[in-house]
């Protein structure tokens, strides 16, 4: 079994995610050290209790994650969940790397790009082949929906890609064009969506004025779920990390109806 060196591994990742482009709330790249040589690495979309247990009853020497540690609007106080995932890290000399946005936004391995490549939807893409975005960050992405699909056979095949029942808002019989999309909790870029055209935009999180904004502007909105659209992402990450440096990697889905 091949093995690399902890900063080599925190290095490339930082580089191939371009860590340093983007203003976050929480640290991206190895937010906890562990062991210094890593052979086995468990990929998920949160730095969980539940998949640190995993990642120990597997043996694995690094956990690389989505949602990580340490968001700047949490209390710092190491007591109660917190305490315990610190624990387990510390206890099992885990690695614990979190990439948050820059693991929304990479062309490739980024969330976006992979639920595109989930749902069938072709990215717009400029003269030099980079996506079309838009938004904050230029997190949401545009495109175009599979021809002729109504929304009601969009969800249903939404459904079927991401084993979950999508909430939809909109007339099922409409035939969407344009699509914007951002994994997650993005709700509230919705008004990106429609100032770039879109007849539909998919996220991961509803809140309750989208119910509202898609009545009246005639936008279909669609919530599939924050960790149904955010698993592709650390997954796809993973898949290079282990075609690249030989390392055993295994992505664990522990499912949240969130
Ligand atoms: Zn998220």
């Amino acid at each position: 079994m091949k093995t690399i060196n902890t900063q080599d591994l925190a290095q490339w990742l930082d580089a191939t995610l371009q860590v340093q482009r983007f203003k976050d709330y929480c640290p991206n790249g190895l937010q906890v050290e562990g062991k210094k040589q890593i052979s086995h690495i468990i990929t998920g979309v949160t730095a969980s209790e539940a998949l640190l247990q995993e990642a120990i009853r597997r043996k694995a020497d690094a956990v690389i994650v989505h949602h990580g540690w340490f968001w700047k609007n949490e209390n710092p106080v190491v007591k109660g969940a917190k305490k315990r995932r610190l624990a387990l890290a510390l206890a099992h000399d885990l690695n614990i790397f979190g990439f948050h946005l820059p693991l929304d936004a990479h062309p490739e391995y980024g969330n976006n790009a992979q639920l595109g490549l989930q749902l069938g939807l072709e990215p717009l893409r400029d003269t030099e082949g980079a996506p079309l975005t838009c938004g904050p960050e230029n997190l949401v992405w545009l495109g175009q929906c599979p021809k002729g699909r109504t929304l009601k056979v969009l969800a249903d095949d939404t459904e079927k890609a991401l084993s979950r029942k999508p909430l939809v808002i909109g007339d099922p019989s409409h035939k969407p064009n344009r699509i914007a999309w951002c994994t997650g909790g993005a709700q509230n870029f919705v008004d990106a969506a429609i100032e770039h055209g879109a007849d539909l935009f998919i996220t991961g999180e509803a809140s309750e004025p989208n119910f509202h904004i898609a009545n009246e502007t005639g936008v279909s909105f669609m919530a599939a779920g924050h960790h149904a659209t955010e698993r592709y992402g650390v997954r796809a990450l993973g898949e290079a990390i282990q075609k690249k440096w030989g390392v055993r990697v295994e992505f664990v889905d522990l499912d949240n109806p969130i």
